[in-house]
């Protein structure tokens, strides 16, 4: 199979990814003077922060994704190609992937990260991650399966199994999808499904450290649990998932939850690139480069974003954050620098600028340290609404999702609850 891509005289970058920090730098670059060919499983960016609200059946799966090959009509330096990359072979400057091998003259991997589920198949096997909008639609459906099945189940311990959602992982992930299920049962459950009790919903969240948002300030992480908490939604640390089998989650402190919904969002790790050195690879499978995002032992070749790690910036020794203001910085420096090299000029190694944390928790909840302020409530919801509806790409997707948002804060009556399966 060949890729189809001819050569011109310009250097061709070839990005694996288009996430949040390989579309930036495709995006940085269309009016350079590169021939830039960007490759991705999917045929669509996406955009993480708002995964959940599509899990909770807040926002339709086409409001926070867009079409790659829309987004670069019309240049003639700009490929895409839809392909999984395997591995690269650096002596021979390619990319070996699913439609071939495709030749570089620089390559920068931004194939971002997985769900971590530390080698249990079992948990792997029976959990649902929400790491894509893919996954995000498995778990709406999943949600929404279970609440019917219980409204016709006869045995009671069924059909408290059918309704306890249990979460594990007390990050920003596992927060914001717990609170956002915690609200479906306080707004929705009662309203569509008359027939079920919606007060024996139980929400848990699990978490293997003695505080939520651990990576946060401990008075965001308290107020986060006390906001979750006015949600009725049960926190169980510190405590991790031992065993999901035949229903039930079992943890380390011994509970024994039965459920037919496990979120499983307590860590990531690095997608994995075959053929790159393995003193190049870190902690968590993270790509280790040094300051200008060049790949450790290799030439032109470079890693940005979830997938890498930054060694030897001494504010961050462990890496940076795996966050979406890394990616698309680095991407930035990326897209900065490989014009610098074109012109001769000195390369700038990269500087993170932190902009800030955000989490939300449900409805007017949320908290925030931004700038060195750390405060929680209605005015880190909105802002984190704001922040957000200004990241997504393409207005018509900011249009729904504002309309969407608007709606639902009135009157939650969405028409997004639908079990809808491909076959
Ligand atoms: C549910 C969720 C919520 C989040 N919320 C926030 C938040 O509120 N704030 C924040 O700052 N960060 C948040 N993050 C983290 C943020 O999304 C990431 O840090 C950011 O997306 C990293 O960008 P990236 O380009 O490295 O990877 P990604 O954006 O993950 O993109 C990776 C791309 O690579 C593609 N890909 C993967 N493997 C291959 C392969 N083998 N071949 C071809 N293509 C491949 C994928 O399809 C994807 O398009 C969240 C993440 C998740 C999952």
């Amino acid at each position: 199979m060949k890729a189809n891509i001819e050569r011109t005289d310009k250097k061709r970058v070839v990005i694996v990814g288009g996430g949040l920090g390989g579309l930036e730098l495709a995006v940085k670059l269309t009016d350079a003077d590169f021939q830039v060919v960007l490759v991705d499983k999917n045929n669509y960016h996406q955009f993480p922060p708002l995964i959940y609200q599509v899990a909770s059946a807040g926002l339709e799966p086409s409001s926070i994704s867009f079409p790659f090959r829309r987004l670069f009509q019309g240049n003639k330096d700009f490929f895409f190609r839809m392909a999984t990359v395997e591995g690269v072979n650096t002596n021979e400057k390619k990319i070996i992937t699913s439609v071939g091998s495709i030749h570089y003259d620089y390559l920068v991997l931004a194939a971002g990260a997985k769900t971590n589920f530390f080698g249990n198949k079992e948990i792997e096997a029976t959990t649902l991650p929400m790491k894509s909008v893919s996954e995000a639609m498995r778990l709406r459906n999943t949600i929404l399966r279970n609440l019917e099945k219980a409204e016709t189940e006869e045995d009671p311990k069924k059909k408290q199994a059918l309704m306890n959602i249990v979460v594990v992982g007390g990050g920003a992930s596992g927060v914001e999808i717990a609170g956002a299920v915690a609200e479906m049962k306080k707004n929705v459950i009662q309203r569509d499904y008359p027939d079920l009790d919606a007060s024996q919903m139980h929400i848990y969240l699990v978490n293997a450290v003695d505080r939520l948002l651990s990576a946060m300030d401990p008075a965001s992480s308290a107020r986060a649990e006390r906001d979750l908490k006015a949600l009725h939604v049960h926190i169980r640390q510190p405590q991790f998932a031992t065993e999901y089998k035949d229903g039930v989650l079992k943890t380390s402190a011994g509970l024994e939850i039965p459920t037919e919904t496990v979120i499983w969002v307590s860590g990531i790790c690095a997608n994995h690139i075959d053929g790159l050195p393995e003193d190049s690879i870190g902690h968590a499978g993270r790509i280790l480069t040094d300051r200008f995002c060049q790949v450790k032992g290799l030439q032109d070749v470079y890693a940005i974003g979830d997938q890498s790690l930054v060694e030897g910036d001494e504010e961050y020794p462990l890496g940076h954050p795996q966050l979406a203001q890394v990616a698309l910085q680095q991407a930035k420096t990326v897209a900065a620098n490989l014009q610098r090299m074109q012109k001769g000029e000195e390369l700038k190694p990269f500087k993170y600028h932190n902009l800030g944390v955000m989490a939300t928790i449900g409805r007017n909840h949320a908290v925030a340290e931004i700038a060195g302020k750390k405060f929680g409530g209605f005015p880190a919801w909105a802002l984190w609404l704001v922040v957000h509806l200004r990241s997504i790409l393409g207005v018509k997707n900011k249009t729904f999702i504002l309309l969407n948002w608007v709606w639902n804060y009135i009157n939650y009556k969405q028409s997004l609850r639908l079990i809808l399966k491909a076959k």
